[in-house]
């Protein structure tokens, strides 16, 4: 696996402890789940992706360009993360998961608190899934 997705780089532990200081519980890299989402939080049936924008070819961003060497091989492999990335976001919503991507470029130090109360938001604004079986294994 050469993916970053699964090491606890900083980008995801902001999030992570951003999330924890709002009072939300969670687990992390939860392997059950299709693509070991970083954060999974049952209680809101939502699991969050944070994303490094190189790896998972975030479109139309700037740290996401390929690199001038190796281009063809460089292409077929983000674009191979890409359309991974995708599968697993139609499975997770096929599951009944709401899935949040939040990309390392929106963390940058200048529009980190944006995104942070945007995804807290995101996250809870559909209330608790307190009634709902989690249809999911334990
Ligand atoms: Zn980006």
């Amino acid at each position: 696996m050469s993916r970053i997705r699964g090491k606890d780089t900083s980008p995801e532990r902001l999030v992570r402890s951003y999330l924890f200081a709002r009072g939300l519980r969670f687990r992390k890299n939860d392997k059950r789940y299709p693509g070991h989402p970083d954060v999974v939080l049952p209680k809101y049936a939502t699991v969050v992706f944070v994303n490094g924008c190189f790896w998972h070819l975030h479109e139309g961003c700037s740290k996401a360009r390929i690199p001038k060497s190796n281009v063809e091989f460089w292409t077929a492999k983000l674009l191979r993360n890409r359309e991974r990335d995708a599968a697993e976001i139609k499975e997770l919503e096929a599951m009944g998961w709401h899935v949040i991507t939040v990309w390392e470029c929106e963390l940058a130090a200048a529009r980190r608190d944006e995104t942070l109360e945007n995804l807290y938001d995101r996250i809870t604004q559909g209330g608790e899934n307190s009634g709902k079986t989690e249809s999911l294994p334990k």
